[in-house]
C-alpha cells in the first residue's frame, strides 16, 4: 500500500468526459489499494476567462480606485477549481468510490498575504490523511489557499502544481504523479525536435532549470517545493487508457521521475536543450568603472520589478570606463530604458542601446560538474552553423547561449545532436 497524490492540470479535466477518464486513473489506485489524494486545475481555459472577467470591468469615468482589489481577484479566479474538484468527488462517487472535495481554506492551506501569487506558508493535512486511512479520497481544489487575512488567496498561474506537491509533502505520500497532456519530459521541445527523447529521470536541480528556462511542463515554484521536501515526482498523461498495461505500476510508471540525483545512476554529462524566447539585450556603455555602478543600474530595476537575467560586464583597460550588458524579456524593454534614462546621472553612462527577439538557448545537466569542455563543444557546434553568440553565461549544470531569434530552432536542435541526446 502506497500513499499517493494525483494532480491532473486543466486540459485533462477540460470537460465532462474527461473528468471521468481523471475518475477512471483514481480507481485504479484505489482499486490498488492505495491512499489518494487527488489535486485538479480548472478546465483549461476557464482561468484566462476569470482572469478576464476582473480585468476587463468596466470603470466608471474619473474614477482614480485601484483597478481591482486583489483579494477580490483570488475569490474570482478560485473559482474554477472549485468546480473541478466538485465535479470529480461525484464523478468518484458516481463509481461506487467515497470521495469528498476540499477548498483551500478547509484543509486549511495557509499562505502568505501576496494575492494573485501567494506562496503556500503551511498545510494541515490531519483531517485527509485520518479520512484517507479509511478508505476515502480527497479531491482537493488547487492553485488556491487561505491567506493570513482569512482571505482566499491564489498561488499564481500555473499553481496547482504547487498545491499537489506541497500536499505530498505534508501528507508525506510516497509520490507525487502530475498527470498533464503531455507523457514526460523531453530531451528537448518535440516540436522543435523530433527526435527528442522522453527522460526516464531527471534530478530535481535540472528540472528546476529547464522549467525556468521555459518548459512549461511545471510551475518553477513546485519543483523548488519538490526539492526542498524531497517529493518524488512523476510527469504523465492522462490521456493514456487508465487500464492500459503498466499503467499502475508502484515503482515505475510511465512518465518521467523528477527526484534526487543519487537516483540517477547512470548520470549523462547532458540531459536536456531548453530555450526561452523574447528575449532583449541592453547595453550600457562607457559606464564609469567604479564601487557601485552594478547596485545603481540593477537596484532601480529590480524596484520596477524587472526581472534581470544573463549580466554581463567587461574590465576597463584603463580603469575608468567599461561596458555593461543585460538581459530582459522583450516585454520590459521599454519600462527598463525608462528606468535607466530616469537614472542616468547617477549611474553614470554614456548611451543605453537595446535589442530585442533574442533567444536564450541553454544546456543543462548535473554531469557538466564533473567534465570538462562541455561549453567548448556547444561553441564548436554553434559555430559550425555559423551561428553568432551575443551573450553566455554559466552555471555549475547549466550553459546558456544568446543568440539572435531566428536561429532558435536551428540552435536547439544543433545542441541536441552535439551531445547525443538524439540517439537513444
Ligand atoms: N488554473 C490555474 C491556472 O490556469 C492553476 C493551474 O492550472 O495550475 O493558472
Ligand atoms: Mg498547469
Amino acid at each position: 500500500m502506497a500513499r499517493i497524490v494525483m494532480k491532473f492540470g486543466g486540459t485533462s479535466v477540460a470537460d465532462l468526459n474527461r473528468i471521468h477518464n481523471v475518475a477512471r486513473h483514481v480507481k485504479r489506485e484505489v482499486d490498488a489499494g492505495h491512499e489518494i489524494a487527488v489535486v485538479v486545475s480548472a478546465m483549461s481555459g476557464k482561468t484566462n476567462e476569470l482572469v478576464g472577467w476582473v480585468e476587463n470591468m468596466p470603470k466608471v469615468a474619473g474614477s482614480n480606485a485601484p483597478f481591482y482589489d486583489a483579494r477580490e481577484y483570488d475569490a474570482v479566479v478560485a473559482s474554477g477549481e472549485q468546480v473541478t474538484s466538485g465535479l470529480l468527488a461525484i464523478a468518484l462517487q458516481s463509481m461506487g468510490i467515497n470521495a469528498r472535495s476540499w477548498q483551500g481554506w478547509q484543509l486549511p492551506i495557509k499562505t502568505d498575504n501576496t494575492h494573485g501569487a501567494a506562496r503556500i506558508l503551511d498545510i494541515d493535512g490531519a483531517d485527509i490523511v485520518r479520512r484517507m486511512g479509511e478508505g476515502q479520497v480527497a479531491v482537493v481544489a488547487g492553485f488556491q489557499g487561505l491567506g493570513p487575512d482569512n482571505r482566499l488567496a491564489t498561488l499564481g498561474r500555473g499553481g496547482s502544481d504547487t498545491s499537489a506537491v506541497a500536499i505530498a509533502a505534508a501528507v508525506k505520500a510516497d509520490r507525487c504523479d502530475i498527470y498533464t497532456d503531455v507523457d514526460g519530459v523531453y530531451t528537448t521541445d518535440p516540436r522543435i525536435e523530433p527526435k527528442a527523447r522522453r527522460l526516464k529521470k531527471v534530478a530535481f536541480e535540472e528540472m528546476l532549470e529547464m522549467a525556468s528556462l521555459g518548459a512549461k511542463v511545471l510551475q518553477v515554484r513546485s519543483v523548488e517545493l519538490a526539492m526542498v521536501h524531497k517529493v518524488r515526482t512523476f510527469v504523465r498523461s492522462s490521456f493514456e487508457d487508465p487500464d492500459a498495461p503498466g499503467m499502475g505500476d508502484l515503482l515505475n510508471p510511465p512518465g518521467t521521475l523528477i527526484c534526487d540525483e543519487d537516483e540517477i545512476v547512470e548520470q549523462e554529462v547532458v540531459t536536456g536543450i531548453a530555450y526561452a524566447k523574447d528575449e532583449a539585450q541592453i547595453s550600457l556603455r562607457r559606464l564609469a568603472d567604479r564601487p557601485g555602478v552594478s547596485a545603481a543600474i540593477f537596484g532601480p530595476l529590480a524596484e520596477a520589478h524587472i526581472n534581470v537575467d544573463m549580466i554581463v560586464q567587461n574590465i576597463s583597460e584603463d580603469g575608468s570606463k567599461t561596458d555593461m550588458t543585460f538581459t530582459v524579456p522583450s516585454g520590459d524593454v521599454n519600462k527598463a530604458l525608462k528606468v535607466l534614462s530616469d537614472n542616468k546621472e547617477k549611474i553614470g553612462y554614456d548611451v543605453a542601446q537595446s535589442e530585442s527577439g533574442l533567444v536564450k538557448v541553454s544546456v543543462i545537466g548535473i554531469g557538466m560538474r564533473s567534465h570538462a569542455g562541455v561549453a567548448a563543444s556547444a561553441f564548436r557546434a554553434l559555430a559550425d552553423k555559423g551561428i553568432n553568440i551575443k551573450a553566455i553565461t554559466t552555471s555549475e549544470i547549466k550553459i546558456s547561449i544568446l543568440i539572435d531569434g531566428p536561429y532558435a530552432e536551428l540552435a536547439v536542435r544543433t545542441l541536441h545532436s552535439a551531445y547525443g541526446l538524439d540517439k537513444s
